[in-house]
């Protein structure tokens, strides 16, 4: 069994549009063998990009209530939207859609905001109950780091994107971590912050997501100055980066995923199985067992 722990679904207001992603994702999951898949909302949405170049770099932050955001371009200080968490109304159609599918798990996608966060974690707790299975902590656009926002009990696993930029480094998230009662998934090799994916070993409850490995690999190799991971120049071969990973993280800790849309099945798929650094029984575990037990499925 193969279990995916990373992957999106780009959904737009377009219900009808959003469905046939959903489709043809299923389509890609049965042809490549994959039987089971976590799925997120794409977080790079239309709502708060910026109106001088939609290239530009957007940091959210608390906006005057609990549930509302406030987006500012960090290029040109612009602020591109000001209320309701935009993300509300693509969670819930990606909601609608994975109701009744039984392979497919709901995550929620939340932005990390001081206040906010929280107060819509316990919004959409109380509006989906036990239907969502985790929460996405969308790093990547936050105006804060994880360790500013005060600490909350973990009802359902959490996965946070990891990068080298300060609202992404797993360095500024151990705290949180910590006393975040529930599993806790850094994605991406944890950007391979090696000093911090020792400290994260020693939790109890982290995993470690190695998605997207090819298209880390492929596409910042060719331009280290852009990559989410660090000192990706150091790393001569996809296996290197592996092998970081074999030795420095329990391997009951590791899982895989393809960050689909951002790559493919197939590609990260083959990537993975055709490596030699890790032996059959560790591929299991990475593949399926670790995140069967993150999910807490029995079968
Ligand atoms: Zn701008
Ligand atoms: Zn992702």
């Amino acid at each position: 069994m193969i279990i995916d722990s990373h992957a999106h679904i780009a959904i737009t207001k377009n219900v009808e549009e959003s469905k046939q992603k959903l489709e043809e994702f299923k389509e890609l999951m049965k042809i490549n063998g994959i039987d089971k898949s976590v799925i997120m909302i794409d977080p790079y949405i239309e709502d708060i990009s910026c109106k001088n170049n939609k290239n530009h770099r957007i940091a959210m932050f608390d906006g005057n209530k609990p549930g509302e955001i406030l987006c500012k371009c960090m290029n040109c200080g612009l602020i591109t939207y000001s209320g309701i968490d935009p993300y509300i109304k693509y969670n819930d159609i990606l909601f609608e859609l994975l109701k009744y599918e039984k392979n497919l798990y709901f995550y929620l996608l939340v932005s990390v905001t001081k206040t906010s966060m929280k107060w819509l974690i316990d919004y959409y707790l109380e509006k989906y109950g036990k239907l969502v299975k985790g929460i996405k902590a969308y790093t990547g656009l936050s105006g804060y780091n994880l360790d500013d926002v005060s600490s909350f009990v973990g009802k359902v696993p959490m996965l946070v994107h990891c990068g080298i930029f300060d609202n992404q480094n797993p360095s500024n998230m151990i705290n949180f971590i910590k006393s975040y009662e529930n599993y806790f998934q850094l994605a991406h090799f944890a950007a391979l912050n090696i000093p911090a994916i020792k400290q994260m070993n020693h939790l109890d409850n982290t995993i470690i997501d190695i998605a997207p490995s090819k298209r880390i690999y492929d596409r910042y190799i060719k331009r280290p100055k852009n990559a989410i991971i660090f000192d990706i120049e150091k790393y001569a071969s996809l296996d290197d980066l592996y092998t970081v990973i074999l030795e420095n993280v329990d391997i009951t800790k590791v899982v895989w995923g393809s960050d689909y849309p951002f790559s493919s099945h197939s590609l990260e798929l083959n990537a993975f199985t055709s490596s030699n650094v890790f032996t059959q029984g560790e591929k299991e575990k990475i593949l399926c067992r670790n995140m069967k037990r993150v999910l807490n499925e029995k079968r």
